[in-house]
């Protein structure tokens, strides 16, 4: 157990363990407060949202068809893919884009502990534990349901690889389930080792996916034709970067330049059979 020294730019160490304490403009992102945003943003700029679930992408010719399972059908000119681990179960020629489940547990708070939680960092932590090779936990945050959770989430050994290729029905029995019963008994333990005094009205498993590429960075590129592009593979870290990621997809699909100065073949799509385009 470490204890967090409150220190700008620089670490302490206690005993063989450093710690870092980020002040001033550290905190978290909320995915749900992002989203919402994002969408916010594009219909600002004309964008207008469809909320169907699309079923195919089929390129004919100068054109792209996309098929809706609520009985929709859209031609368009280029078509950009965002559509993380589900991407190949739309692609004809399927993404190296390995899956792996990954368990979060939702801790849930009393309204009369939240006050006493308000200064609680959002922490990075390595765990001395067989199963779990290191966590991430965030202060006490409201939810849709009303309810205020902690939630942690490991890097976990025992999490599967599921690789969605054909259709999304691969990823539903793991949508389904509670996560994985180990990995949450685990974060349970750290919880209580991380803060002792605090007391969980009810836990809650949440299964999760994490979508990789062949070389850690984001597929950002054009697939079929000049018709087709994709931004896909987050690596677990693509929230953050999501804004310029979309960005810069989004620019090369409307224009076919690469508007960035970060190097476009760091990015380039590499598929399940060993090529790149
Ligand atoms: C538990 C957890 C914690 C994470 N923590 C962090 C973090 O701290 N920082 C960070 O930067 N990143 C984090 N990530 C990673 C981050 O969430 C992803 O990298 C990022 O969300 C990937 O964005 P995406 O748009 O590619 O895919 P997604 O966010 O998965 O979005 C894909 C979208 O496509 C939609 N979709 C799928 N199939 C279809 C279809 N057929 N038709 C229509 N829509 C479809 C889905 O509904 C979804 O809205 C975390 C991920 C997980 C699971």
């Amino acid at each position: 157990m470490i204890n967090l020294v409150p220190l700008r730019a620089q670490s302490v160490s206690i005993g063989r363990k450093v710690a870092w304490d980020e002040t001033g403009a550290a905190g978290y992102i909320n995915p749900r407060q992002l989203i919402e945003a994002q969408l916010i943003a594009a219909q600002t700029r004309g964008a207008t949202v469809i909320r169907e679930v699309v079923a195919s992408l089929e390129v004919h010719g100068d054109e792209v068809l996309i098929r809706s399972r609520e009985g929709g059908e859209l031609r368009a000119g280029k078509a950009l893919l965002t559509t993380g681990g589900y991407s190949n179960t739309l692609l004809r020629r399927k993404l190296d884009l390995p899956t792996k489940s990954h368990t979060i547990l939702l801790a849930e708070v009393s309204p009369e502990q939240i006050d006493g939680l308000r200064g609680m960092p959002s922490i990075i932590s390595s765990f001395a534990h067989p199963e779990v090779e290191s966590l991430y936990m965030l202060p006490p945050v409201r939810y849709p349901d009303g309810k205020t959770y902690i939630k942690l989430g490991p890097s976990s050994r025992d999490e599967q690889f599921i690789d969605a290729r054909d259709n999304d029905r691969e990823l539903l029995p793991w949508f389904q389930s509670d996560g994985n019963a180990l990995t949450a008994t685990d974060l349970k333990a750290a919880l209580q080792r991380m803060i002792p005094y605090l007391q969980v009205l009810a836990y809650q498993t949440v299964p999760c996916l994490i979508t990789y590429s062949a070389h850690g960075a984001p597929y950002i590129d054009a697939l079929e034709a000049g018709r087709l592009y994709v931004t896909t593979a987050g690596n677990g870290m693509g929230a953050k970067s999501s804004d310029e990621i979309g960005r810069i997809g989004a620019l090369l699909c409307a224009t076919g330049e690469w508007r960035s100065d970060l190097n476009r073949e760091d990015f380039r799509a590499v598929y399940a059979d060993g090529g790149s385009k």
